[in-house]
């Protein structure tokens, strides 16, 4: 009994992307689906039960074995565009593939249950970026936030271009948008991390998926929560957070309660276990 509460967060998680996996798999008659799901689904539970377990490099595990596979193995083997402007190609062209089904679930509803789980343990931006020596960021927060939604507005205006110009050949467009688009993202995520000494600086001020990502994930189920009986107030946990969130505000309202990447770091800092 103690053994399953354990690992009850990662166990829904495997649940919900295997049954995300098979409905896909019967109801478009596809095992791509049963693989894919199964898959991240597989890698982001073991990521769970490895921090249970203390290693101290399990996020990383579970941001390379994901990160990488939808990188290489969706985006430049099977040639699709899973960033955002993919996201909108596919979406006009009404066809339900990796890049739609990808966003739905990581990133509109997703978000939901878990949160910005995805910028934590999955995404391939954040994947090289955490790498950078800035975890903590050493400078304070700029207002600089609105810059995700002029990316946001230019990604949608870029797609529908190309439809209203019936430009010829656009999914070949995709896949060089999809190149350029991560070259780009790395270059200007590390040249910021650089700038503002925060590795999480792109994040902050410049992805356009956060659009989708901040207002799904206000409603998340599972979020920190502080033990007000417990905590000392010593701050130690804001002090570790690379997104600057006020954790232990329980309320929805928190400051940048919408930033969590559930990395566990304030968690792990915590010295009275009140997180
Ligand atoms: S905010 Fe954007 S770049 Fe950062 S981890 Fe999330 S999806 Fe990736
Ligand atoms: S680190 Fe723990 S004890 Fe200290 S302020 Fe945060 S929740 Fe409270
Ligand atoms: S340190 Fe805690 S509050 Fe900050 S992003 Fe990580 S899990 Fe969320």
């Amino acid at each position: 009994m103690k053994l399953t509460k354990k690992y009850l967060y990662p166990l829904i998680i495997l649940i919900v992307f295997e049954a995300v996996a098979v409905t896909l798999w019967l109801t478009k008659d596809n095992l791509f689906y049963l693989f894919n799901f199964s898959y991240i689904g597989l890698s982001i539970s073991l990521g769970m039960v490895l921090f249970i377990r203390e290693y101290k490099y399990a996020r990383r595990i579970v941001q390379l074995l994901v990160g990488l596979y939808v990188l290489v193995y969706l985006g430049l083997i099977c040639r699709e565009n899973m960033q955002i402007e993919g996201f909108w190609y596919y979406l006009f062209t009404g066809v339900f593939e990796a890049a739609t089904i990808h966003y739905a679930v990581a990133k509109i509803f997703g978000p939901l249950l878990f949160g910005r789980g995805w910028c934590g343990y999955a995404c391939w931006t954040a994947m090289v970026l955490d790498f950078l020596p800035y975890t903590v960021p050493q400078k304070p927060r700029k207002k600089i936030g609105w810059i995700r939604y002029i990316m946001f507005a230019a990604s949608l205006i870029f797609v529908a271009s190309l439809f209203l110009a019936h430009v010829g050949n656009i999914e070949q467009i995709m896949i060089r948008a999809f190149i350029i688009g991560n070259i780009a993202y790395y270059g200007l995520g590390i040249a910021l991390a650089i700038l503002f000494k925060d590795n999480r600086a792109f994040c902050k001020y410049i992805c356009p998926v956060t659009v989708f990502l901040k207002p799904m994930s206000y409603y998340a189920r599972i979020r920190i929560q502080c033990d007000k009986d417990k905590c000392i107030n010593c701050g130690k946990c804001k002090r570790v957070c690379p997104m600057d969130v006020d954790v232990t505000d329980n309320s929805r309202k928190r400051k940048n309660g919408t930033e969590c990447i559930l990395c566990m770091e304030c968690v792990k800092n915590c010295p009275k276990k009140a997180l």
